[in-house]
């Protein structure tokens, strides 16, 4: 019985587009319990379903996702144009992307491409005196979903189009807020780290989570460090 209620379809909130090629979704959380870094398949009800990682926070009073609205894709294009008071399946959470050691003073390392950038909003949402550095790939400014993590906090954003090699209106940014062309992992491979007490949090597609994992290897970041999640974004 309580599986069942699980899964009943939950009532939409809201679809509010990010830039040209993403949205938030909110809906209702009524009972869904969730550790932040994890993520729910969600779809219209009757059809089919995708995994997406939860964008808020474990006490949030509603749940969001970030979604990337691929262009004919079955899942994404149908939830972007839900309404508010829509039907949606959310199936219960899974993964173990999870924050671990949370009670340690070790810095987190964040590093993201894209959507994958939603776990960690979840992390920080969660945890807000998290210490952590936020490196965030993006093709894109339009893709700053990390525009409201904490102003205070230190983040990277590496932009990857010819728009990262042109001066930057950096005055809209918070002054912990560093632009730099290329991609995350270029950033890896000269960034200064401190090998023996940051830990590796990576989200984004497997060539990122691959790339990233040699140069940390290369660089002498023990496997344990690094914690990965494949969001296939
Ligand atoms: C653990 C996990 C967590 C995820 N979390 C998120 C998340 O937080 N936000 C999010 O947006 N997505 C997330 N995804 C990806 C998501 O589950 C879907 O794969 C994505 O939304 C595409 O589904 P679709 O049904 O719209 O497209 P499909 O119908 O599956 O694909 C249509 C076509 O588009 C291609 N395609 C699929 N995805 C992309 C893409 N991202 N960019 C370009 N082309 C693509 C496919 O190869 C296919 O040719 C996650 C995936 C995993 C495994």
């Amino acid at each position: 019985m309580q599986g069942y209620e699980l899964i009943q379809p939950r009532r939409v909130l809201g679809v509010q587009p990010w830039g040209p090629s993403a949205f938030v979704m909110r809906f209702e959380r009524r009972g869904l319990r969730f550790r932040a870094g994890t993520h729910v398949d969600v779809g219209l009800p009757g059809g089919l379903t995708r995994p997406y990682s939860l964008f808020s926070g474990e006490q949030d009073e509603i749940a969001e996702i970030l979604v990337r609205l691929v262009p004919g894709g079955a899942v994404s294009s149908r939830l972007a144009r839900l309404k508010e008071g829509d039907l949606v399946l959310v199936k219960p959470p899974r993964g173990g992307f999870t924050l671990r050691h949370r009670e340690q003073k070790d810095r987190l390392v964040l590093v993201a491409t894209g959507t994958g950038i939603a776990p960690f909003r979840s992390f920080v949402r969660t945890v807000p005196e998290l210490p952590y550095l936020l490196v965030h790939g993006v093709r894109s400014l339009d893709e700053d979903f990390g525009a409201d993590f904490e102003a205070n906090q230190e983040r990277v954003l590496c932009l990857s189009s010819a728009e990262g090699r042109q001066p930057v209106a950096t005055e809209k940014f918070s002054k912990h807020c560093r632009i730099v062309p290329g991609r995350v992992t270029q950033w890896l491979d000269q960034a200064e780290l401190h090998i023996d007490r940051d830990r590796f949090y990576l989200c984004g597609n497997s060539a990122m989570l691959r790339e990233a994992t040699e140069i940390l290897a290369r660089r002498g970041v023990p496997l344990e460090r690094i914690h990965r999640e494949n969001s296939a974004t």
